[in-house]
């Protein structure tokens, strides 16, 4: 099949690299020349709302997914017009503006932190003498990796906070002081059929994702997948989704999902029978989903602004270096490493860490 992908990233590139032993074959559109992706297909470079390049990308391709959250919703209301696209554009939407998706997550009965939405400078008052401090303010749109948000701990972050907001629309949310962060990724096919890797836990560093672990025989591994799943069906998704949750207790509360596959499922690609990126392509392809069991125990580190000695890293055991072939600019994803773990609780081994 030839499979077109909006974005060329490092995520549309682990895509490729999964799909090209099924014979698939990619075409990707993205702004940027230098594209990451464009080196296992064909790159269409042009903005993500140009009618033609899209019409262009339509007429080369049997179907289409894409491999991050900010295309705009036009883009793909025109593309379904005249091929299939997976994951949903409902599901992207959804997941675009914070406060449809918290309201989603709620309509289902899936716990969240409690939050308000935010227009006004009253608004603001109103929602702090509710929720009280501390608390964190977010824009609804364009949020990603810890940019658009602030943590509120007294008055003169509020103050700082509501000028540097600059009148977008946000949400006030109460500040959880969980014990975890757990990510579910799951897939669901053509036909329903919905699969779960185990738990990834994870840890942020400044909002950006740092280390992710994979769990067996997670306590929350039930639950997370239940409330995923409620999330899938009434979506009627088909691909990989990401649901990143807060472990208060016994309880999980949902932060945010991604209708996509996801930095916290990277460990897959050598940790799982099948990794999430041939999974999201084996669902938008309609072909049979491949079975997402570990095969150990696993722990992704990733590769933030500037490479580590590839030799180095290669000669720790169990280590796996992807190189995402970016230009190195600061805190800027531009690869990972994936740790293959002796025993039962995986970890970032000392001799990596001190290599980043
Ligand atoms: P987000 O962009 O919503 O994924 O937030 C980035 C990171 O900020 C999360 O992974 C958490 O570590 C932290 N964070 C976000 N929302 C909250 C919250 N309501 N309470 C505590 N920490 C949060």
């Amino acid at each position: 099949m030839i499979i077109g992908i909006l974005g060329g990233g490092q995520l549309a590139r682990m895509m490729a690299l999964a799909g090209h032993p099924l014979g698939h074959r990619f075409v990707f559109l993205d702004p940027a020349p230098d594209a990451c992706a464009a080196t296992l297909g064909e790159l269409l470079v042009a903005p993500y709302d140009d009618h033609s390049a899209l019409d262009r990308l339509a007429q080369k391709v049997d179907v289409v997914t894409f491999d991050f959250e900010n295309v705009p919703a036009s883009s793909l209301a025109f593309l379904t017009e005249k091929i299939p696209v997976f994951p949903p554009p409902a599901a992207l939407q959804a997941a675009q503006d914070r406060l449809v998706e918290k309201n989603l997550f709620r309509q289902l009965g899936i716990a969240t932190a409690d939050y308000v939405a935010i227009d006004s400078r009253d608004d603001l008052t109103q929602a702090l003498a509710q929720l009280g401090l501390p608390a964190i303010l977010k824009t609804r749109t364009q949020g990603y990796d810890g940019k658009g948000q602030w943590l509120l701990r007294n008055q003169l972050d509020v103050t700082n906070a509501w000028s540097e907001l600059a009148g977008r629309a946000a949400i006030l949310e109460a500040f959880i002081a969980f014990e975890r962060e757990v990510s579910a990724i799951g897939v669901r096919g053509q036909s329903g059929e919905t699969l779960f890797y185990p738990l990834a836990e994870n840890t942020h560093h400044n909002g950006v994702l740092f280390q992710t672990l994979s769990t067996s025989d997670d306590p929350m591994q039930g639950r997370a997948e239940q409330q995923t799943s409620l999330l899938l069906e009434a979506l009627g998704y088909v691909g990989v989704i990401a649901v990143e949750f807060f472990q208060v207790g016994d309880s999980l509360l949902a932060n945010e999902f991604a209708p996509r596959v996801h930095n916290s499922g990277h460990w897959t690609i050598e940790g799982a029978e099948t990794s999430q990126f041939e999974n999201h392509l084996r669902a938008v392809a309609g072909q049979p989903l491949g079975q997402a069991l570990a095969r150990g125990h696993f722990a992704m580190v990733n590769l933030l602004g500037a490479m580590p000695d590839a030799q180095a890293v290669l000669a720790i055991p169990g280590a796996h270096l992807h190189d995402y072939g970016k230009a190195p600019r600061p805190g800027r994803k531009i690869g990972h490493v994936t740790v293959h773990c002796d025993g039962r609780t995986p970890a970032v081994p000392d001799r990596l860490l001190d290599l980043l």
